[in-house]
């Protein structure tokens, strides 16, 4: 790829750097934005820049917010006594998609993977441990049914017991091994339907 110019090359590089884009795609990505009107090309960098420097993370959940609390956790009307703990954002709007489960959520924006030298003290646990002091009755772990999920739901599990707190897990019908992006919308409906105590 000498033959592209300096420019070129960088922009390339750049998506070349986003999950799931490899080599091939960054190409084409640029290729692409190389054809577009200037004017939307501004545009494009314009929605990148504001995004990052104005979203922030929910004080109470961890979700993707641009108040101090995001929108589910300022709404009134959903029950507090209830907890979904998930490891992105991303799987909030998944759950959300499915509207039946009308409680708060956790993002510990991230799993336990002591292949990869991650602990509980990198994620979220300890502002998990914390809300307990509300009035919350139950904890759902709805984290990956992966191996990291599944170590991150053991821990969260051990850690809640000593508190008064019903601790169940997302089980049926989420294939072991796979992601909740990939699980459509009647599987997780029948998944959070048939949660089990851990
Ligand atoms: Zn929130």
């Amino acid at each position: 790829m000498d033959f592209y110019p300096v420019a070129i090359e960088k922009l390339i590089e750049e998506f070349a750097k986003l999950p799931s884009i490899g080599k091939k795609t960054a190409q084409r990505l640029t290729l692409h934005v190389l054809n577009l009107p200037e004017d939307e090309v501004r545009e494009f960098a314009g929605a990148l820049v504001n995004a990052r420097g104005t979203v922030k993370y929910c004080s109470v959940c961890g979700n993707f917010t641009e108040s101090e609390t995001c929108p589910i956790c300022s709404n009134p009307n959903r029950d507090k006594s209830i907890i979904c703990v998930v490891e992105q954002p991303k799987d909030i709007m998944i759950i959300e998609r499915v509207k039946e489960y009308n409680g708060g959520y956790h993002v510990l924006h991230g799993n336990i993977s002591p292949m990869q030298g991650r602990g509980p003290q990198d994620i979220r646990i300890r502002e998990l441990v914390s809300r307990m002091k509300e009035e919350v009755k139950e904890v759902i772990i709805a984290t990956n049914p992966n191996i990291e999920g599944e170590a991150t739901a053991m821990y969260i599990s051990k850690i809640l017991r000593p508190l008064e707190v019903r601790v169940t897990r997302i089980a049926a019908g989420i294939p072991v091994g796979g992601d909740l992006e990939y699980a459509d919308e009647v599987t997780l409906s029948k998944a959070l339907e048939g949660r089990t105590e851990i």
